[in-house]
């Protein structure tokens, strides 16, 4: 029989009655034929109120400690899901990332799935069970100590299981219909997209379009697994494809927009115009392992340089005191942090080889009177960092500059 694995957010298990749904769909898959392995979250807004309970305790939790409570989360809403697929007269087993061998790097708050096991899990299914996992937790191979994986892991729970297991593909139930040519909370016309390669998917979720957590698109790409974006409030609504770009047909130059707020800008003025000064800043900070996204580097009249980069806000606060030490070191004059900053970003496989797609995005911008700070380009994608009041409005000049409100269905052949 072949495994299908579901995952269902926050918002598809935030009550008893949204529980049931669930319930409700993972038997009619295996009334359908299929085994079926579920994967939740935690309850509704359950991970952020356990974040807000941390930092009223302390300013600086200690990471193990950290992952444990969060881990939580989860570990609700497994059994409960558990206990309505057999309310409904079927076996359903609830299993911890722990029970079930979900090994991970030995990292806190952001591991990466090292391996998982699935032995245990295929013996259940073989039994007859719904196999139900806690999302975004695992344990490190290394200490056997509880990690999560990153706020929006669940997700990656999900496909890196259905890897494992073979499966034949991996849905993911959400708030939304599908994925969207935008967050359809900012821009209400944003189009559904019928289909989207994993290459742009990628980047709209690493660029911040929530929907799907980048990793999970990740080792979906990597490994070929096709995965569907649909609600689990409209369980007969196919939602979005993602799949390889081979099997599509790009129509738009640009597929979406998204918006990350999730950065913040770091500069460093007065630098000396010498070779070296940028291997040693950044070697500094990925020493104090802090990623950093967009680097800018700029010579003023005087021959000295600004060398700017955006970090994590969660890094922001450790990333300005590193860069404080260094700028110190390397003679510059001062460094400035700028947490009012947000990245909005263009993404379509659609934009190779076909010029003036970022001149007009940024004309979209100038016209609605918004400043660009940073730019930064690849392939398949245009990033802007803008002011965090601009960003709303910057995402809505943007999407209706390309015309993705019109992205029409027939176009969008699977
Ligand atoms: P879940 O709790 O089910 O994991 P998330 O809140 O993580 O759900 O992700 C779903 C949300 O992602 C939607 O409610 C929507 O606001 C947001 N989102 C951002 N960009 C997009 C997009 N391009 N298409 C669809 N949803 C998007
Ligand atoms: N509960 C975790 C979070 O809110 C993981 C997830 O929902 O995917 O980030
Ligand atoms: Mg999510």
């Amino acid at each position: 029989m072949p495994i299908l694995v579901q995952k269902f957010g926050g918002t598809s298990v935030r009550d008893a009655i949204c529980i049931k749904r669930v319930a409700k769909i993972a038997t009619d898959a295996q009334k359908n034929g299929y085994q079926v392995v579920v994967v939740v979250s935690a309850m509704g807004d359950t991970t952020d109120n356990l974040i807000d309970l941390a930092r009223e305790v302390t300013h600086k939790p200690d990471p193990r400690e950290y992952d444990l409570l969060l881990s939580t989360g989860e570990q609700i809403s497994i059994p409960l899901v558990a206990m309505a697929i057999h309310d409904l007269g079927f076996k359903a087993i609830s299993q911890t990332g722990l029970q079930v061998g979900i090994l991970t790097e030995d990292k806190h708050a952001k591991a990466r799935i090292t391996e998982i096991k699935t032995e245990k899990i295929k013996n259940y299914l073989k039994e007859g069970n719904i196999v139900v996992v806690a999302g975004f937790q695992g344990i490190s191979s290394a200490t056997g100590e509880i990690t999560t994986l990153g706020r929006g892991g669940s997700d990656t729970t999900a496909v890196a299981l259905a890897v494992a297991l073979g499966a034949e593909r991996c849905d993911i139930y959400t708030d939304v219909d599908a994925v969207f040519t935008t967050d359809p909370d900012i821009v209400r016309d944003a189009s559904r997209l019928k289909t989207i390669s994993y290459e742009e998917m990628l980047e709209l979720a690493s660029l911040g379009a929530q929907v799907l957590h980048p990793r999970s698109v990740e080792i979906a790409k990597n490994y070929n697994m096709p995965m569907r974006v649909r609600s689990s409030f409209k369980p007969q609504d196919e939602g979005t494809l993602v799949q390889g770009v081979g099997k599509m047909e790009l129509n738009n130059p640009v597929s979406g927009v998204a918006l990350d707020e999730s950065q913040a800008r770091i500069a460093i003025v007065g630098v000396p115009d010498k070779p070296g000064i940028a291997a040693k800043v950044f070697e500094s900070l990925a020493k104090k392992n802090i990623s950093v996204d967009m680097i800018v580097q700029s010579t003023s009249k005087d021959g000295t340089n600004e060398i700017a980069f955006t970090v994590d806000k969660d890094t922001v606060e450790d990333a300005t005191k590193v860069t404080k030490e260094i700028a110190k070191d390397i003679s510059a004059s001062g460094v400035t942090t700028d947490v009012n900053i947000v990245k909005v970003s263009i993404v379509g496989a659609g934009m190779i080889g076909r010029p003036g797609i970022a001149a007009a995005m940024f004309k979209a911008l100038a016209d609605t009177s918004i400043n660009i700070q940073m730019i930064s380009t690849s392939e398949i994608k245009v990033s802007c960092v803008i002011d965090t009041k601009d960003g709303e409005k910057a995402v809505k000049a943007i999407h209706k500059v390309f015309e993705l409100d019109k992205v029409s269905k027939e176009k969008q052949k699977v």
